[in-house]
């Protein structure tokens, strides 16, 4: 164990003091000695041959020796602390050393280890007298072989620093990465004396490293890999292809009514559904076949190296027939079908971009087909997806330029055959392209955002008419004007309808608003809240589409609502289908097991009147009795009709 350095400098100073103590004491005594005998010249000097010394010149001496001690003292003093002050940083050199996170290695010219540091032990599992003496090749030979090892210990010492990544083996045989700086220390004729070896364990930085690639390449809720992966496989099938030998086909599935899941069970069911159908599509893949989540509702299947377009329609029926049978979500059985369209490298494109485009565009065109199909890219389906694009910006003109108008469809009673209400329907007088059906342009609307200036522009110009009806004395009945689910959830929905009102001045019961099922039944505190609010006001409430969505008929009771509106595709084929007739009776019932008044709408002719007014849904809607027409045309048509109105 190495002496104290303080404890060192005490002593030495100690013993440095005793020693002039006793000089100066002797010459002390001799001066004393010379000024009792200083006529004598054989006077015995006890310790220092001074001589015949005048006294003046002894009084000088003693100062000279005063000084040379103090010099002395204090020169001691100074080397003393310098060589305290020298072993301090000796010390906190090893501490900052011993403190450090990084492993250190001090070998000699040999590379055989001097000394180690705390780190290293803990690193490595190897206690420091372990290791000294060995060289670091020997420890390390485990993983990566000796011979690397020794290069890139040969390396140093050539080249005087090396750097890198290694794997390497601790004590008790684990395996681990570190990162390593090797630097070589050189003596004055430029030879490597010592080498000093640094290295950190990563493996925790490696770890996370490779998690957060993980995440940033795949989705979360279906562990599939995510649209950056898909760009990053794609960039790498693309870097090797060589078209003509490879070929490879391209799949954009979109899940059918995946909003209305979505809306009316809540994100949560949603999700299940998402992570369900995930899983049986993930069953269909291999190697070859890699299945992606674009985000939403929308996956993608790559499939790699095929022959012909038969193996792809294939592969298609085999997805579309995995996903067909019911999941049951919280109890629910959902039914998804599939949208997918397929663009084929290398015709329908030479890059990632264009294929995911081009197959954008065929699924939309899947989805224009009456979706639950499937569609190969044909070039005219881009001028569809441009039409797309290019309707949304011309909606935003629409809209300010005044392009939008309302049509009414009056409904009727069927036992006094007056009209009781009229619905207002949007329509675009397009400069070009003449009126456009709300079908079209709607769901664009609903996309953009677009869908809340619109509605908010709907339901006044709809009560503007009934006011300025009401000021002509004509008497409609009810306004009823359609609510997008955007819309109905918007904070100041009640606000927005009350101002309304309160500007055109009508009577809060002439207006009735119809809301989806999926607007309810997502976020139903807050749905029940705003319809108490409105219903509070007297503005009347109904469930548009009626047998659509997914209501659940628990939350339909606490729902303060006045009708529902059964959906025209349920009376479609009530004439000569008893299971289509069997379905609008239980509707019929269940709504007024509600306690609800019924409106059916769609009904095209005399027989599926008949058959409801049968069922007492006296309240009906349909082309049969009046087709949506202009606020003049709508007044002119009367507002009785004779009853039973026989068939054309
Ligand atoms: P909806 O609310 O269910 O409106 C009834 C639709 O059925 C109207 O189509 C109407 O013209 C049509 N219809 C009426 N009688 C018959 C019939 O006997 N047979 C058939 N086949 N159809 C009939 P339209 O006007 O094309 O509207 C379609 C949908 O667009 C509406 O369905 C509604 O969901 C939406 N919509 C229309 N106007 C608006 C609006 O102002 N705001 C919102 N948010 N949506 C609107
Ligand atoms: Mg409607
Ligand atoms: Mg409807």
């Amino acid at each position: 164990m190495a002496l104290n350095p303080v404890l060192a400098g005490r002593k030495l100073r100690l013993l440095a003091f005793g020693l002039i103590i006793l000089i100066w004491c002797a010459i002390g005594f001799d001066l004393w000695a010379i000024s009792q005998d200083s006529d004598s010249a054989s006077v015995d000097y006890l310790f220092l041959p001074l001589g015949n010394v005048a006294p003046s010149w002894s009084v000088q001496l003693l100062i000279l020796g005063v000084v040379m001690t103090i010099l002395v003292i204090e020169g001691c003093r100074f080397l003393l602390s310098m060589r305290e002050r020298a072993g301090n940083l000796l010390k906190l050199h090893r501490s900052v050393i011993d403190h450090a996170s990084e492993a250190m290695i001090l070998t000699d010219a040999a590379q055989r280890i001097l000394s180690v540091n705390v780190a290293f032990e803990q690193i490595t599992g190897y206690a420091a007298h372990e290791v000294i003496g060995q060289t670091p090749t020997q420890l390390s030979a485990g993983h990566s072989g000796l011979n690397f090892h020794r290069n890139i210990w040969d390396f140093v010492a050539e080249n005087g620093f090396w750097e890198g990544e290694v794997w390497d083996r601790r004590k008790d045989g684990g395996i681990y990465p570190k990162l390593m700086r090797i630097s070589a220390i050189r003596d004055e004729a430029g030879h490597a004396s010592h080498f000093v070896a640094n290295f950190a364990d990563v493996s925790d930085a490696k770890a996370q490293a490779e998690r957060f690639d993980y995440l940033a390449h795949h989705d979360q809720l279906t562990n599939l890999p995510n649209r950056l992966a898909l760009d990053a496989h794609l960039g790498n099938i693309f870097d090797s292809a060589m078209p003509g030998i490879n070929r490879l086909a391209l799949l954009i599935i979109d899940l059918d009514n995946f909003k209305t899941v979505n809306d009316s069970l809540g994100h949560h069911a949603g999700d299940r559904l998402l992570a369900e159908i995930a899983r049986r599509l993930g069953g269909e893949m291999d190697r070859a076949k890699r299945l992606f989540r674009l985000g939403g509702d929308e996956f993608v299947v790559v499939l790699e190296q095929i022959e012909s377009n038969d193996e792809v329609i294939t592969l298609l029926d085999r997805l579309i027939r995995s996903t067909g049978p019911a999941c049951d979500i919280d109890g629910h059985q959902l039914r998804c079908t599939l949208s997918i369209g397929v663009s084929v490298y290398p015709e329908d494109g030479q890059d990632g971009p264009t294929l995911i485009r081009n197959a954008d565009a065929a699924m939309y065109a899947a989805k224009a087909a009456g979706r639950n199909n499937f569609q190969f890219f044909a070039e005219q389906m881009n001028a569809a997806a441009n039409k797309r694009l290019h309707l949304e910006s011309e909606l935003w003109r629409a809209l300010a330029e005044n392009q939008l108008v309302l049509h009414y469809q009056p409904q009727i009673d069927l036992l006094s055959g007056k009209v009781v209400g009229v619905e207002a329907l949007v329509r675009w007088c397009h400069p070009q392209r003449g009126m456009i059906a709300p079908g079209d342009f709607i769901p664009v609307a609903e996309e953009s955002g677009l869908i809340l200036p619109l509605g908010q522009w709907v339901l006044l110009a709809a009560c503007r008419q009934v006011r300025d009806w009401l000021d002509a004395g004509i008497d409609m009945g009810e306004m009823a004007v359609n609510i997008s689910a955007h819309q109905f959830r918007q904070p100041d929905f009640v606000q927005s309808v009350q101002q309304v009102l309160a500007e055109t001045g009508i009577p809060a019961e002439r207006l009735e608003l119809e809301i989806t099922e999926s607007s309810v039944m997502h976020g139903v505190d807050s749905a029940i809240q705003t319809l108490a609010k409105l219903k509070a006001m007297g503005v009347r409430l109904a469930i548009d589409d009626f047998g659509t969505g997914y209501s659940s008929l628990a939350y339909l009771r606490r729902f303060p609502l006045d009708r529902l509106k059964i959906d025209r595709s349920f009376l479609a084929d009530v004439e000569y289908d008893p299971d289509a007739a069997s379905l609008v009776t239980s509707i019929v019932m269940l709504g007024r097991s509600l306690g609800l008044q019924l409106v059916a709408e769609g009904v095209e002719n005399f027989a599926q009147a008949e058959f409801l007014r049968t069922l007492e849904c006296e309240r009906v809607q349909g082309f049969h009795f009046y087709q949506p027409a202009s606020a003049a045309d709508v007044v002119g048509l009367g507002r009785t009709l004779e009853y039973p109105v026989q068939p054309a």
